[in-house]
């Protein structure tokens, strides 16, 4: 009999996000000629760059000649893009990031949600709350949470971020292994400075922990004072894997190319207390799980890097980020306290009461959608998570539509 992983049963449905679509599908039903507009989305809606498109397709024509044709390639991405992620990313903020501690792969989910099978499955996990549901699923998935009750699960350590730590947690005060942590954060768009980022990496070095960064939207940062990087802070490089995606960037959420620093210096240990490197690990998985990503793909993210790809790359953030700045502006204006859309794209706004009255009340009044809090996480109650990702006029329409509804 073949059985099942039964940590699988364990995994709650998104009944959020199905009660989500239920309530948008009975509005339109009721409301025809409405045109709804959804800010409730985490994908781009701009095309890819030209820059990129044009060494993408290019490089499809080279596995098209037989002089340039490639078959598999390094399973840990290929030596330019490596180096160029190296150079541009890390080079100027003199994180000392070598190209052969960046791995290639198709996606920031994808490399987040394989990372936890390097770690034994009773590491004490924490992650924030709210947070980005893959970190916490796939520990579920794995075995690590425990048993569900009254919105959480009994083992995993939640890092509530709310209004009263302006949405970033500070280290506990008890020990935990494994720290998802995200800056500039979805859902509530805060980031972290370099204080607080010292703080988790000298908690995670006191108690020999792992910090896994998640950096995918550090492209929209604009204030000089916030870092991009964990590795920007002393110490990091030997307590943190940092991952980073084109998707958000470069508009590759179809196209999926992202990156993932581990860096040689980082160790994680036997249950006898032995070190070993956490680089020589995840290689292996790599090499052993993963094939690489598509040649062409590689090609069009590294033109990402070129001058031309490095301005049409800053047009399409400072366009999201213009987005941001209309939200930010019209909650702002309406009397809502909230969070990110600055150096974000994301808006955390505070309703003052339900979540789901609030949904509600823009779905029926305004025909406009947004995300309530509580889907990433019980302390995201009293919240919902507006989108910077749609087109301009949507975005402003949808502002006025809220503005003239409440
Ligand atoms: N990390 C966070 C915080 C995200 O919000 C998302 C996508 O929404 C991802 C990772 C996924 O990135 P990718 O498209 O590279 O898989």
């Amino acid at each position: 009999m073949i059985t099942m992983n039964e940590h699988y049963l364990e995994l709650q449905a998104s009944y959020l996000f199905s009660e989500v679509a239920r309530k948008v599908a009975a509005f339109q039903e009721q409301n025809p000629d409405t045109s709804i507009i959804k800010l409730g989305i985490g994908d781009v809606t701009r095309p890819l760059p030209p820059s990129i498109v044009e060494r993408f397709k290019e490089a499809v024509g080279e596995m098209g000649d037989a002089a340039t044709f490639r078959g598999y390639g390094p399973e840990q991405g290929y030596p330019f893009l490596r180096e160029a992620i190296a150079k541009y990313d890390f080079g100027a903020r003199n994180t000392g990031i070598s190209p052969d501690e960046i791995f290639i792969s198709d996606g920031t989910k994808c490399d987040i949600a394989n990372f936890q099978e390097l770690f034994s499955t009773d590491v004490q996990v924490a992650i924030g709350d709210p947070v980005y549901p893959v970190y916490l699923d796939t520990n579920v998935m794995a075995g690590r949470a425990g048993a569900y009750r009254d919105g959480r699960y009994g083992k995993v350590r939640y890092l509530a971020s709310t209004a009263e730590n302006n949405y970033i947690p500070a280290p506990p005060n008890e020990p935990v292994d494994l720290v998802y942590l995200c800056f500039p954060n979805n859902p509530t768009g805060a980031t972290a400075t370099h204080e607080q980022l010292r703080a988790w990496v000298e908690y995670a070095r006191r108690e020999r922990a792992l910090i896994l960064f998640d950096a995918a939207y550090e492209a929209f940062i604009r204030d000089p004072a916030i870092p991009h990087s964990i590795f920007e802070i002393d110490g990091a490089e030997e307590v943190a894997v940092e991952f980073r995606s084109f998707s958000k960037t470069a508009g590759f959420t179809g196209t999926r190319c992202a990156y993932t620093i581990v860096p040689k210096a980082v160790r994680v240990y036997s249950r006898a207390g032995e070190p070993h490197e956490l680089h020589a690990l995840w290689n292996r998985r790599q090499s052993t799980k993963f094939n690489g990503v598509a040649y062409p793909i590689q090609r069009a993210a590294e033109a990402r890097y070129s001058e031309q790809g490095r301005r049409e790359v800053e047009e399409l953030i400072a366009y999201y980020l213009e987005n941001a700045d209309i939200v930010r502006s019209e909650i702002d204006r309406m009397g809502y306290a909230c969070t990110g859309g600055d150096n974000s794209p994301y808006i955390w706004v505070r309703t003052g009461g339900s979540a789901w009255e609030f949904f509600d009340q823009i779905l029926t009044r305004a025909g406009v959608v947004v995300t309530p809090g509580l889907g990433f996480g019980p302390s995201g109650e009293g919240h919902v998570r507006i989108s910077a990702f749609n087109d301009r006029e949507k975005v402003i329409e949808a502002m006025e539509r809220i503005r003239s509804a409440l």
